[in-house]
């Protein structure tokens, strides 16, 4: 049997015009700012308007850690959003922004995929209504300031050696990631290093997505450190007088953007921030809106539950307030055996024994999750190739872990295929078991705050830093930025920080390599491992194949 990818499927979907989407959630046209016929912005005045409005039921969608078999979160998130609309909820999905450059590097859309995606994918994946043009617009205009300030006498004391804030744009473009600005003479400046990176990376798209509203937005901007003096002291954006003009700039960016799934249900789609520099969700502002006007809200946090649902937990809804009321832990049968030690290319056969051997890491992820005082359910986000042995024994294994485990098929069949599973996530939300708490205090010592996340979620023995850092987190906390959460950049690939230890390591050592502070995104990223913050084009880049067809219609982008 053959099935239709990703794109076909979403070329043939029926989309209603994006004002009866709103009308589903109460919202009057009057209150969406359209961008063409199935995309719109929805005003802040009517943000506003609802806020005095009970919150729906928050449930975050998260996942174990990443094979190259694919998990499926995006996928799930929308399937099950789909799937509670079916029984009869009023539910919306909270999904991630795409970065454009990374689509011309390899093919893959951020949208879902089979019968659970949202439209319109195309758009979703390149410039969609703006945004991130915005934030790299808003970013540059900082960079531009600072060196401008610079040129003009510098009169901030500015130790050119020691500017932070450096350049985005976004495009996997490896030839920018160092470089040297103000070349040529007297005219241009003071010569000096620095680099790109790409615009997910940037600080402006973490603050955009923790902000609470546009005088919160702004405060933020205010408190980026741009850059030090030689007596070390930080340079504030406030300090350049950037922070309004780049206010005016995200005004609109700022406003979540809704469209709508293959089955006519309400998506916002808003923002969307590196999972490791940063806390990889959607916009804490189209949370808290679709909390007020729909019963139950789906979401999906980046990466791995270990870096992904730790940091929506920890950062996220301590800054927002939030408190999820159903955890949904999406596995796969592939990634089982993977983790069992099967090669990707042997995925095809029926292997019990690796998917066995695979669920340790489910496992952990299951406790970790639980540690956090929520609920968990198992989806097992169903492939046409697994077998019924395979899906019994994930199912047999998360029981056995005292959680529970429902095969859900909506990539093959859209809602239908996760009615089940939207069931069960509704039944356990409206029960209001969830006992919510982060895993550690405001006012712990920030390297408690980084043990403290070692050892209970990545069951690690120690945390190994030099003393040069742990004196750095020190002067922060001197500073005032002891209360901050801490932001840990990791690979996604192992609870460890070594990538390729699969399944659910232990021993392990967490070498801290750097701190650094993000003081208007309100954390401190603590970086174990290489971290890549602008990607490069593979050999063969997908752009080579990606054109128009007779029809006007991409191709070669999924
Ligand atoms: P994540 O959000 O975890 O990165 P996605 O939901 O974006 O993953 O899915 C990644 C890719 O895997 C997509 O191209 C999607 O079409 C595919 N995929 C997801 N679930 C299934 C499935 N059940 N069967 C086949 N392909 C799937
Ligand atoms: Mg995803």
């Amino acid at each position: 049997m053959s099935y239709k990818t990703d794109i076909e499927i979403a070329r043939e979907a029926n989309k209603l015009p994006i004002q009866e989407i709103g009308a589903k959630l109460g919202i009057d046209s009057k209150d969406l700012l359209p961008y063409g016929h199935d995309k719109a912005k929805v005003s802040q005045e009517y943000i506003n308007s609802v806020q005095g409005n009970e919150n729906g039921k928050l449930i975050l969608v998260t996942a174990i850690n990443p094979t190259p078999a694919g998990e499926g979160k995006t996928t799930t998130t929308v399937g099950l959003g789909d799937g509670l609309n079916r029984i009869g909820k009023k539910a919306a999905v909270c999904i991630r922004e795409a970065s454009l450059g990374p689509n011309f590097g390899m093919k893959g859309g951020a949208a879902g995929g089979g019968y659970a995606q949202v439209v319109p994918m195309e758009e979703m994946n390149l410039h969609f209504t703006g945004d991130f043009h915005a934030i790299t617009s808003a970013h540059s205009l900082l960079s531009a300031m600072i060196d401008n300030h610079i040129y003009w006498g510098n009169e901030l004391e500015i130790d050119v050696r020691r500017v932070a804030w450096r350049r985005v744009v976004d495009m996997n473009d490896r030839a920018l990631r160092q470089i040297t600005a103000s070349l040529g003479g007297v005219s241009n400046g003071f010569p000096r290093e620095t680099g790109f990176d790409i615009t997910v990376a940037s600080e402006v798209m973490a603050i955009l997505c923790l902000a609470t509203n546009l005088s919160d937005l702004q405060k933020r901007l205010g408190d980026i450190i741009v850059a030090y003096r030689r007596d070390r002291s930080p340079v504030f954006c406030r300090d350049i007088q950037a922070d309004g003009a780049m206010t005016v700039l995200l005004k609109d960016a700022m406003q979540p953007n809704l469209v709508q799934t293959l089955e006519n249900n309400p998506a916002f789609v808003h923002g969307g921030p590196f999972a490791n520099i940063a806390h990889g969700c959607n916009s804490v502002i189209a949370t808290t809106t679709a909390l007020k006007i729909a019963d139950y809200v789906v979401t999906e946090a980046g990466f791995g539950a270990d870096l992904g649902a730790e940091k929506f937990m920890n950062i996220k809804c301590r800054k927002a307030g939030l408190a999820p009321d159903c955890v949904v832990l999406v596995a796969t049968v592939r990634a089982m055996k993977m983790n069992g030690g099967v090669a990707k290319a042997d995925l095809g056969a029926e292997n019990v024994d690796a998917v066995n051997e695979g669920c340790a890491n489910l496992g952990r992820h299951i406790g970790n999750l639980k540690s956090f005082g929520v609920p968990v359910v198992v989806a097992i986000n169903h492939f046409v190739t697994d077998t019924d042995a395979e899906v019994q024994a994930v199912k047999d294994y998360v029981a056995s872990q005292g959680s529970e485990a429902i095969l859900s098929q909506h990539w093959e069949h859209g809602s239908k295929g996760s009615e089940a599973l939207a069931t069960r996530v509704a039944e356990i939300a409206d029960s209001g078991i969830s006992q919510f708490a982060p895993i550690y205090e405001d006012d712990m010592p920030l390297f408690e705050k980084v043990e403290t996340i070692a050892k209970r979620i990545y069951h690690a023995d120690e945390v190994i830093a030099d003393k040069k850092i742990r004196d750095q987190l020190k002067i922060w906390e001197e500073q005032g930025y002891g209360n901050l959460p801490v932001c840990m950049a990791k690979t996604q690939y192992s609870f460890s920080t070594d990538p390729t230890q699969r399944g659910a390591p232990v021993g392990h050592s967490v070498p801290v390599r750097e701190v650094r502070l993000s003081a208007g995104a309100g954390f401190i990223v603590v970086v174990c491992g290489d971290i890549m913050t602008m990607p490069g084009l593979p050999r063969n880049p997908a752009a080579k194949t990606i054109q128009l067809n007779d029809d006007g219609q991409i191709e070669g982008l999924f």
